[in-house]
């Protein structure tokens, strides 16, 4: 059985699905390891680091893919006129693929797939359960772009966090403001109270508001009827109505106003992100406040995020509305994300057969997979079509 670690060629993926970790463990059960020349450096992997762990390295992508049964990515393999190699035709018929494929906002992706004979597991889609916790690859790299987003925030920031009280005089600390609690936004809450910040947040789901407040921050928010309902039965926020985004708008314009940094975190699944930072609410910020937009892979929360880009406005306010924001702290999210894939292969895993064995009653799985046999099997692609 051999698993084949690509090299990743999107524009400014920095990560990697396996570490020489990783590497290791699946080599002790029994598997063959692949890896393409150059896959880790960008997270501080070289070859030789993949070699000691018992890895091959392979001099390019068609080299790692040849007799490939298994096939790890961060990100949807590059398919024809997608970039320099058509990744997907080297992939091998009957493969298994697992990575971030984004299918739900790519569906032609899964189409591919199904075309080119390849079981494809897109691990954004992974169930919220428990027993999937440590398989989490979207709450992984969360927390790291929860984590990094506050600490460039603070980078910045040309004053501080902390109140630092000096016989010059003393600088007050600065009050920063979370929009969005879930994972990246607990996680902002927490790093943004360990710098010394005056922290606040808003959030939607009525638990967020409890998990707020347990971290140290104020809640900011409408309390209303809307919000009792505002979670699905995943976990997810609903889209909220256009009169509770009015009042909600009213409610953190006031905490926007007062900010020195604002964090923004806010996603609904498979939706754009919500608008949440107004063109005016941005005019209200002082000069030298900073907006974090780790949204802006999803359009971002703030009006004025161009993602991609660092902005200041006329009234010097800057909007840092970078993509990717886990690939911005690499070698950490290379680990946690390789081992969120080695948690998945392993626990799906024929120890007799020394294979994969993904049941497609089991409820991880069924929530994964994209495409078997030839065909796409995940329900809500299934729906979309
Ligand atoms: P997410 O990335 O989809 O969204 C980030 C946050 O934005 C959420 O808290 C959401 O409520 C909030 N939001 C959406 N619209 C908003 C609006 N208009 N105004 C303000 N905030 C808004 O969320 P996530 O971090 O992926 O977490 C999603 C859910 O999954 C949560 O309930 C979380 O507790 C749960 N979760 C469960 C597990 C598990 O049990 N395995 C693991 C991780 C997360």
């Amino acid at each position: 059985m051999r698993l084949a670690v690509l090299k990743e060629r999107r524009a400014g993926e920095t990560r990697v699905a396996a570490t020489p970790e990783t590497a290791k463990k699946f080599i002790g059960l029994g598997i063959d390891v692949v890896v393409e020349s150059g896959a880790g450096l960008a997270s501080g992997l070289p070859d030789d680091a993949y070699r000691e762990a018992g890895a091959e390295i392979a001099a390019d992508a068609a080299a790692a893919l040849a007799g490939a049964r298994i096939v790890l990515k961060v990100r949807a393999p590059l398919a024809h006129g997608e970039g320099e190699v058509d990744e997907l035709a080297l992939i091998p018929r009957g493969a298994l693929l697992i990575g971030t494929l984004e299918a739900l906002s790519n569906p032609n992706r899964a189409k591919l797939y199904a075309e080119a004979g390849i079981e494809a597991c897109s691990m954004e889609l992974l169930p919220r359960i428990t027993r999937a916790q440590s398989m989490d690859v979207l709450s992984s790299q969360a927390n790291l772009a929860g984590y990094r987003a506050v600490i460039e925030g603070a980078t910045a920031f040309d004053k501080g966090f902390p109140m630092l009280m000096t016989a010059a005089g003393t600088i007050p600390a600065a009050n920063v403001f979370i929009m969005g609690a879930g994972v990246a936004g607990l996680q902002a809450i927490a790093t943004a109270r360990r710098l010394g910040g005056r922290v606040s947040a808003t959030d939607v789901r009525p638990a967020a508001k409890e998990e707020i407040k347990s971290l140290g921050a104020a809640f900011v928010g409408v309390e209303d009827a809307e919000m009792a309902q505002a979670q699905t039965a995943g976990g997810y926020a609903k889209e909220m109505s256009d009169d509770y985004k009015r009042r909600q708008a009213e409610v953190i314009a006031a905490a926007v106003a007062k900010a020195d940094v604002v964090v923004c975190t806010a996603l609904v699944q498979g939706r754009k992100a919500p608008t949440l930072l107004t063109e005016a609410m941005v005019a209200s910020m002082k000069p030298g406040s900073v907006v974090v937009d780790i949204a802006a892979d999803a359009g971002g929360n703030c009006a004025l995020t161009v993602p991609g880009e660092l902005t200041v406005t006329d009234g010097g306010v800057k909007i840092l509305g970078w993509q990717n924001w886990p690939g911005r702290i690499p070698a950490a999210a290379s680990s946690l994300y390789a081992r969120n894939l080695l948690t998945f292969l392993s626990t799906f895993w024929d120890k007799d057969a020394k294979a994969p064995k993904l049941d497609p009653a089991d409820e991880i799985v069924r929530g994964v997979t994209l495409t078997r046999d030839g065909a796409v099997v995940h329900a809500q692609l299934a729906t979309a079509a």
